[in-house]
């Protein structure tokens, strides 16, 4: 009796074990009727959306607690629509080019910034605008110095990449070009607003009250500058140019930027924006980047491009790039940079009290800020 028990136990257990195996094979594949035996699917993954990535800014000087509250909204409407637009064109798979370019157009067009629309008057009281714009995917690049009656530089510049064989076409030249690409051109008048003018009066009073020497240079019809040249911008410190840098969904980076450079700056005067390397630059294997801030300083340590070199050669991440590039190599108040990299990690930073700031991404990220501390912007997911 005791005997049995012990063997249909042993039994019991063999079926058990046989049950569980079964079962487990089941688990392990599963039955469609009619189709047989078929491997077991994975549980469905969500569709991971394209990644895209943009970050504008328009320009980096004074602390926005100098600006009226209405002016301050009115900052923050400005950036919101560029920046909606650009990150609706990149969402739509528009390419990184085009979209620089067209949310720098938006910004030249915006009287409230020193770009296009808006420009501060040099040393004799007109506009020269200066643009550039690069293509990460080859490193081609176009660039406009000192155009006084094209509406909008930035679409110069790129039809410099596109259309001819050089990178950089400055004054008559330029003008010139322009005609022949039929591109809306306007009178030098179109450029000023009061408030540019009311910044170089407010200049000129303070340099005669200082009663400088005119060490700046002439321009060749004679006329007077209204005031000394060198460190003439130190005084004012909303500077305003514009600059957008993008990731699209091929996983190209482009990058543009557009000023009238700085306030009051000496007849002739070229700064970093149209230089690619200093104010502009953007390679696929690394990151795109816009410079905004005391140009000069800009072209001197090749900022643009030492970002993009320090993440190449040093493998360093463009957030530590950027810190480095403004608070190593640069001194305090020199300005701020906007950069994001090949993987949609966007980087800002920047030395002045304030700089006029937007980012957005595929993950939903949105954000607009004036003032604070540079921050840390959001990193999507890897
Ligand atoms: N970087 C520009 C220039 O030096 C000025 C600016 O960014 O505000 O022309």
């Amino acid at each position: 009796m005791h005997h049995k028990l012990w063997r249909r136990r042993i039994t019991d257990n063999v079926l058990c074990d046989w049950l569980l195996v079964f079962l487990a094979a089941l688990g392990a594949v599963g039955w469609e009727s009619g189709a047989g035996w078929l491997p077991a699917e994975e549980p469905p993954r969500p569709e991971p959306s394209p990644r895209f990535a943009i970050a504008l800014h328009g320009g980096a000087g004074q602390a926005p607690d100098r600006l009226s509250r209405d002016e301050r909204a009115a900052y923050r409407t400005s950036l919101s629509a560029a920046l909606r637009r650009g990150r609706d064109w990149l969402a739509a798979g528009k390419s990184s080019v085009e979209v620089v370019e067209h949310v720098v157009r938006l910004l030249e067009d915006d009287p409230r910034f020193n770009a296009g629309k808006g420009a501060v008057f040099n040393s004799v009281g007109s506009c020269e605008l200066d643009a550039s714009i690069m293509d990460g995917r080859d490193l081609s690049g176009g660039a406009v110095a000192g155009v006084t009656r094209v509406k909008n530089p930035i679409s110069l510049a790129r039809l410099v990449m596109q259309r001819t064989r050089h990178v950089l076409l400055a004054g008559d030249g330029a003008d010139q070009f322009a005609i022949r690409m039929g591109v809306d051109r306007v009178d030098p008048s179109y450029f000023a607003t009061p408030r540019a003018q009311r910044r170089f009066e407010r200049i000129r009073r303070e340099r005669e009250r200082r009663n400088n020497d005119n060490r700046g240079g002439q321009p060749p019809d004679g006329r007077r500058s209204a005031a000394p040249d060198d460190g003439a911008f130190h005084g004012e410190r909303y500077l305003g140019t514009v600059g957008c840098v993008a990731l699209d969904q091929q996983g190209n980076l482009a990058a543009a930027t557009s000023t009238g450079g700085l306030s009051n700056k000496q007849y002739g005067r070229i700064g970093d924006s149209p230089i690619l390397g200093a104010g502009t630059y953007a390679a696929n294997a690394t990151c795109a980047v816009s410079c905004t801030g005391i140009g000069e300083q800009f072209i001197r340590h090749a900022i643009a491009y030492s970002i993009s070199a320090r993440m190449r050669l040093l493998g360093e991440d463009v957030q530590t790039a950027v810190r480095q590039a403004i608070h190593d190599t640069l001194q305090p108040g020199d300005g701020g940079v906007i950069a994001v990299d090949h993987r949609g990690h966007i980087a800002i930073d920047f030395s002045t009290p304030g700089m006029a700031r937007g980012w957005a991404d595929a993950d939903g990220t949105w954000e607009i800020r004036l003032g604070g501390a540079a921050e840390k912007a959001k990193q999507p997911r890897d």
